[in-house]
This record gives C-alpha cells, structure tokens and sequence, in this order.
C-alpha cells in the first residue's frame, strides 16, 4: 500500500468508503474493551498469590532484628525490605526510606514538603512567586496532575529515544531560578518505553542548577519490567553518579513493587542522599508512626532477595511479552508505509506509544471508543492535558486478553486509518 498523503482524492475518497464500511461493522459487535491504563492483567496478579499465604496466623512475624512486625516502630522499613528495594533499583540500604504502597504517594508528599518547607533550608516554594518544573514529554500524566495541583508551572521538554532532551534542560535549569524540578521516568519510560543513556544520567548528575533547591524526581517505576530475558536496557544507578559528580544532595528516586506484586498493595521506596533522607524523615514522623511492616515482611519472604524478583519479572514478562507482540504486530501489518504514523517497541516497561498525523490523536480515541475500545485520553501524556500537535496517544496492551486486545488492536489501526484519510481529505 502507498503512503495515504500520495493518494489522489479520489482514490482517498474510495478507501474512506471501504474503511467506513469496515468500521460500522466492529461498531455493530458492541464490544467493550480497554487499552487505558496500565494495569497487570488478572494472571500477572495471580503470580503473587502464594506471597498471601507466607505471612499469616502461624506465621513468626519478627523480623531480622527481633522486631515484632505487628507493632508499633521503625519509621524507615524492616532491614530486609530495606535491602531488598534498595537493591531493586541499584543502590543500598543506607540510600533509602521503604513507604507505603505507593511511590506516587511519596511524590506528592515530597512536592507537597517542598511547597510548604522547602529544601534543606530553602525558602518554601509557596512563599516564591513563580515555582516551575520540566516536564519531558509525552510523559506519565499523573506526574503532571502532582505539579499541577500545587499550582507549579509546567515546562514541556521533548523526549529523545536516550532520555529527555538534555540540551534544553541544561541550558534551562542552568538559567532559571525558579525551575526547581523534573519529572524523570528514566527506565522503560512511560509511555514510550525509553531508557536514558549513560550519558543521559551523567549529565543530569553534573546539572548545574542556578537554583539550589532544584531537585530531579527520578521516577524508576519500571526498574526490573523487562519484556526479554536478553535484550535488556540497562540504567546507571543515579544516586552513585550524583555522589561522583560531588551534586549528592540533587537527586530523589522513587519506585515501588506495584507491577511487581499488586497494585496498590505492593511496597514502595525513596532513596536519596543521607541529608535528604535525614530532612524526609525529620518530616514524616509527624505524620505516621510507621509503615506496614507485615506487608513488608510478606514481600521479603516472598521474593527473598533481588534474584527472586527478577526470576518473577520473567514470569510476568512470558504473560505480557504475547500482548505487546500482537499489538505491534498489527501495527507494523496494517500501517507500515502508509505514513500516518510512527510507534516505539519497548524492551519494556508497560506501554507502546504511537503518534499519530498532526491534529489527529483526539479525533483517532474518539473513534476508537465509538467502537468499544477505550484508550488513555489524548493529550494526558503532555502537561495540562494538551499535546501541541495532537498526535499522542499511549498504548496500554497488558490488561486485555490476547484475544481482546487482538480485536482492539483491530478497531486502533481502523481508526488511525479513517481518521487519516478524512485529514487528507480536509
Ligand atoms: N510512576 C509511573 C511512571 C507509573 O507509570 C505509575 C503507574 O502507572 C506509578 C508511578 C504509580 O506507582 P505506585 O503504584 O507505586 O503509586
């Protein structure tokens, strides 16, 4: 099939026909399906059960240090979860704090902080006139719900396939006093699936902020989400280049086992410098006495140490790997050299993105679901909900059966098709 822009009207007039009639006829099936958010499907949640069954009423609930996990104590998690999140994500136990269930939540509560108390010593954001962040983009959407909750303003930065545009953030951060922050997903990036490059991480360790309280918020979501066994990307650890570069203090790493274990059960982390850890935990032992240790005691005696986690991110891989593939496959069979759009092929993470002709990525997920098939809103995954070319759209394959999501794929690749043709034909 030729490229839809060398068609001539007519002949774009005659595939319209055929692709409406195609259309009408998934429309009349009623399907209901959802390729929206990033969801472990029903068998990935399966793989953790047994986890349930490892701490319960005959179960010893101390752990290492002789601490009775049903109580009261320890604000900065049990030593063995503490080392098994810390080698998670490539550093040690001394680099980190373990949380609740969820790493967004220690997010919020970091900008939160830094709004109302500043940075070690800084002026509180909420005091200054203008507080604003890098966003680089497409990104994930609930980052930029954070920042704009707090009112922060939002500064676009492209996204390159080895990290964001560092260009651009050096030449800002470097300018701009009131720029105190990033949002970072360095590995398996959502929605792309983009690891950043060595070079990538060195260069944000040696940034050279003109403000001192700028922070990069190193979202490492998807650290251990590998969709291969071989072909892995690999990320430098952030927290050892910033002690290299002599900026220890410049950096906060967040991730949990949310797509690990279970969503909103799993357990989270911020690893950071021992002054920034010292500053956190000044803080939060106003607001909780102490995260759930028996959760964390289940995660540690589930998983035991870093290998065992990896040897489960296997087991979620084999389950997920077929969905990306069927996915990309109908992509690459039904739009390859039609040039009305582009997609990546993550090595992992939880998403595909695709990016539509310009002034179409709207019109493409309305389609989508006049046909049953939800998608993430387009524009979510840019600041303020708008993607200044409307070609965005994120690809959410792991929740769907095969099945489903063959058929979705199927209703996607129809959409992009008729929602091109009627832009060409203007
Ligand atoms: N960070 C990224 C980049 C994500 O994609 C997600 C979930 O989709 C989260 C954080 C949420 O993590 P948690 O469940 O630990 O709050």
């Amino acid at each position: 099939m030729k490229a839809y822009r060398q068609l001539d009207r007519e002949k774009l007039l005659e595939l319209k026909k055929e692709l409406t009639q195609q259309f009408d006829e998934v429309k009349a099936k009623g399907l209901s399906l959802d390729m929206s958010r990033g969801k472990p499907g029903k068998d990935q949640l399966d793989l953790s059960m047994p986890m349930l069954d490892l701490v319960n009423a005959g179960s010893d609930m101390k752990c290492e240090n002789g601490m009775d996990c049903r109580n009261y104590g320890v604000l900065d998690g049990i030593p063995e979860a503490k080392r098994l999140l810390s080698s998670m994500i490539d550093t040690d136990s001394e680099h980190v704090i373990v949380f609740g269930n969820s790493s967004l939540n220690i997010m919020f509560d970091t900008v939160s902080r830094c709004m109302l108390k500043g940075v070690l010593g800084s002026t509180p954001w909420c005091k200054l006139d203008k507080v604003k962040f890098l966003c680089p983009s497409p990104g994930y959407d609930r980052h930029f719900k954070v920042t704009e909750f707090f009112g922060i303003e939002m500064i676009t930065v492209p996204m390159l396939p080895d990290g964001p545009d560092m260009d651009v953030v050096e030449e800002l951060v470097s300018k701009d006093e009131a720029i105190k922050g990033i949002w970072c997903v360095p590995k398996y990036s959502n929605p792309q699936g983009y690891t950043y490059s060595d070079e990538t991480v060195r260069r944000f360790a040696n940034l050279k902020p003109a403000a001192k309280d700028f922070r990069i918020f190193w979202d490492n979501a998807y650290c251990v989400h590998h969709l291969y066994e071989e072909d892995q990307d690999s990320l430098l650890d952030i927290i050892t280049e910033c002690e290299k570069a002599g900026n220890p203090d410049l950096v906060l790493e967040f991730a949990s086992t949310s797509k690990v274990s279970f969503p909103g059960a799993g357990v989270s982390v911020l690893a950071a410098s021992k002054a920034n850890l010292e500053e956190v935990k000044k803080y939060i032992t106003t607001q909780t006495i102490g995260h759930d240790k028996i959760n964390q005691l289940r995660h540690v005696r589930f998983f035991k140490d870093v290998e065992g986690i990896e040897e489960h991110m296997m087991k979620h891989a084999a389950l997920i790997r077929p969905k990306f593939e069927a996915v990309l496959n109908t992509l690459d069979r039904e739009l390859s050299g039609l040039d009305i759009g582009q997609w990546t092929k993550p090595k992992g993470g939880y998403f595909i993105s695709f990016d539509s002709m310009e002034g179409c990525a709207k019109a493409i997920v309305a389609k989508t679901k006049e046909a049953g098939v939800v998608m993430t809103g387009a524009g979510a995954t840019f600041p303020y909900g708008k993607d200044p070319k409307d070609s965005n759209i994120r690809i959410a394959p792991t929740l769907p059966s095969a099945q489903e999501l063959a058929l979705a794929a199927e209703i996607f690749v129809l959409s992009v098709k008729l929602v091109s043709v009627e832009k060409l034909l203007g």
